[in-house]
C-alpha cells in the first residue's frame, strides 16, 4: 500500500496534483526514494515507479529532481524531460528549489527532517518545490523562491498557496547556539533549554513566506514532526543518520 500525505487546500485545486510520500514496510528500504544514499539502485527505481503510478497514471509526467546542497540556488525548469529520476547524473546540479509553469512536469524534493515546501500560484499557474534545512532557511530560500516567481512569471504573492510538509518540529530539533543564533532576530524561532535551543524551522519558513507577501490563510502547515512520526516519515535525527528519504511532489495538470 502506498499512502500519501496531502494538503487540503492544494487538493482542492482541480488542475494541480501534489503528494508527500510516506514509509511503507511492504517495499524495499521502507519505500525510500533517494538515489544518492547508496541503496541498491534498481530497488529505488522500482520504488519511484510505484510512486509515479500511485501519483498519476492518466498523464505522461516527467519527474525532475535536484542534487540538493543546502544552498539558496533556485532553478527554473524550462524543458519537459525527466531529470535525476533514473540516474543521479542528470539531476539539476547544486540546487534546492525548482520552479516551472510547464504542465506535466513533477517537481520533486527529497527530505528526512528538512523542510519541504510546495507553492502554487493559482492565477499564473506556476509551481515550486523547495528544500529548506537550517542552512537553506538561514539563506531564506523560501522567501527568495517567491521573489523569483514574481520576477520571472509576474506572480502576485497573494495568489500563491503554500504547503509546509512534514519536517522535524520544535519538539525534537535541538541545536547549539551557533545554529539558533542565526534566527534570534525572529521572535519565537527557538526556545532555550539549558545551553541548547529547540529550533522551529517550519515556523521560520512560514515567517519568510509571510514576509514575501503570501497570505497567512494560504499557508498550510502539516504540523507533523518527522522525528515524532518516524513510523510514517524518515527522520535523520531520530534514526541516527538514516539514509531513507521521502518525497514531496507537485505538478500542473491542466484539463485538456
Ligand atoms: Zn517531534
Amino acid at each position: 500500500m502506498i499512502d500519501f500525505y496531502r494538503f487540503s487546500h492544494l487538493s482542492a485545486c482541480p488542475t494541480l496534483a501534489h503528494a508527500v510520500s510516506t514509509k511503507s514496510k511492504t517495499f524495499p528500504y521502507h519505500f525510500s526514494l533517494a538515489l544518492h544514499t547508496n541503496e541498491e539502485k534498481q530497488s529505488i527505481i522500482q520504488n519511484r515507479t510505484l510512486l509515479a503510478n500511485a501519483f498519476d497514471t492518466s498523464h505522461d509526467l516527467d519527474f525532475v529532481l535536484a542534487h540538493q546542497t543546502h544552498s539558496d540556488h533556485i532553478h527554473i525548469v524550462k524543458q519537459k524531460r525527466s531529470q535525476g529520476w533514473e540516474d543521479l547524473d542528470d539531476a539539476i546540479q547544486d540546487c534546492d528549489a525548482l520552479i516551472t509553469d510547464i504542465p506535466h512536469i513533477a517537481l520533486c524534493i527529497l527530505t528526512a527532517d528538512c523542510v519541504p515546501i510546495l507553492l502554487y500560484d493559482t492565477k499564473k499557474k506556476v509551481i515550486a518545490a523547495i528544500h529548506a534545512g537550517w542552512k537553506g532557511t538561514q539563506s531564506e530560500i523560501a522567501y527568495k523562491t517567491v521573489r523569483k516567481m514574481q520576477q520571472h512569471y509576474g506572480s502576485n504573492p497573494k495568489d500563491i498557496l503554500a504547503g509546509i510538509a512534514p519536517s522535524i518540529g520544535k519538539c525534537c530539533y535541538e541545536v547549539d547556539q551557533n545554529v539558533a543564533q542565526h534566527f534570534f532576530h525572529i521572535p519565537k524561532s527557538s526556545t532555550p533549554i539549558g545551553d541548547k535551543y529547540m529550533l522551529d524551522l517550519p515556523y521560520i519558513n512560514q515567517t519568510q513566506l509571510l514576509r514575501a507577501g503570501v497570505q497567512k490563510r494560504h499557508i498550510k502547515m502539516s504540523h507533523i514532526c518527522t522525528a515524532c512520526e518516524v513510523e510514517q516519515f524518515f527522520s535523520y535525527r531520530k534514526e541516527h543518520g538514516c539514509s531513507g528519504r521521502f518525497m514531496s511532489i507537485i505538478s500542473l495538470l491542466p484539463k485538456p
